[in-house]
């Protein structure tokens, strides 16, 4: 089973792996760099070593990475969205350095330029970093958000026009992350409602676009459109939701990430985990 949640990378991006193993994750995310900076130090090749050797002593794979919040791909300030641009591509080179498939993304804010515009000038950016980045195999996966804001990426219809503009649509993938799916509205607590979910998900994006599920419970109620997590069945969503996921065959083989919140120790996450496999019906 595929699950695990994400890791500081702080002492290097191969401490991640060690942190991993401690909680029993069998797979992880990780940031690629400092989170809050445009662009972060460079990879030298021994933190590629490093990474790669831990890689293999722990077993944990895949690694998903999650953008830097920074990133907006439809910013309306010209210079915000150069900024984007340019740390995104750093971001993806870095996955490619490390040998990393899902660069896991928000879609971005139209900030008051429109829901088309928005979705339009994202396309166009992830137009022109595939084609910077040709060959690669690092996916461009879109997150589904909760809509807080301006967020774009809060209905499937929404991905897929967005996924619908991009060129190359073999670099792209979809995650889906339950506190955000249920504060948008999509009512993934109830049988009737998760399957009419997917079931919708499938309609409309394709489930072949699935890569990378986020296991959040969401503090704020549904179609809130808060963004806050919560512990796995303490939240709006609970275990009957949870349990859905981890019992639905569609998604056997997709990496399941806790993105809870957590302490240093990480024992959060380890109830987090034993809560999710505790549903799983032998
Ligand atoms: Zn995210
Ligand atoms: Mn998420
Ligand atoms: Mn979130």
């Amino acid at each position: 089973m595929l699950l695990g949640a994400h890791m500081s990378i702080s002492g290097g991006v191969h401490t991640a792996f060690e942190r991993g193993k401690q909680v029993g994750c069998t797979t992880i995310q990780i940031f690629s760099k400092n989170n809050n900076q445009w662009k972060g130090k460079s990879l030298t090749d021994n933190d590629v070593i490093s990474y790669k050797k831990q890689a293999k002593k722990t077993n944990i794979k895949p690694v998903v990475v999650h953008s830097s919040y920074l990133i907006n791909l439809c910013a309306a300030n010209k210079t915000t969205l150069k900024k984007s641009r340019e740390s995104f591509l750093d971001e993806v080179e870095r996955c490619r350095l490390l040998g990393i498939p899902y660069f896991v993304f928000h879609p971005g804010s139209h900030v008051g330029q429109g829901e088309e515009t928005g979705l339009k000038i994202i396309a166009d950016s992830l137009n022109m970093l595939h084609e910077k980045t040709k060959g690669y195999r690092v996916k461009s996966v879109v997150e589904v958000t909760a809509g807080q804001g301006s967020n774009l990426g809060y209905r499937f219809e929404q991905i897929r026009k967005l996924i619908g503009m991009v060129e190359n649509k073999g670099r792209m993938g979809v995650c889906i992350d339950t506190c955000h799916l249920f504060a948008a509205g999509y009512d993934i607590s109830t049988d009737k409602g998760y399957e009419k979910t997917i079931q919708e998900f499938d309609d409309i994006i394709g489930l072949n676009r699935l890569m990378v599920i986020h296991m959040n419970d969401s503090k704020g109620a549904l179609g809130s459109r808060r963004d806050r997590h919560e512990h796995i069945g303490k939240g709006q969503i609970g275990d009957r939701g949870f349990s859905l996921i981890m019992n639905d065959k569609r998604f056997k083989d997709i990496p399941k990430i806790l993105e809870t919140p957590k302490g240093e120790d990480m024992k959060e996450d380890v109830m987090n985990m034993k809560r999710l496999r505790g549903y799983v019906k032998k």
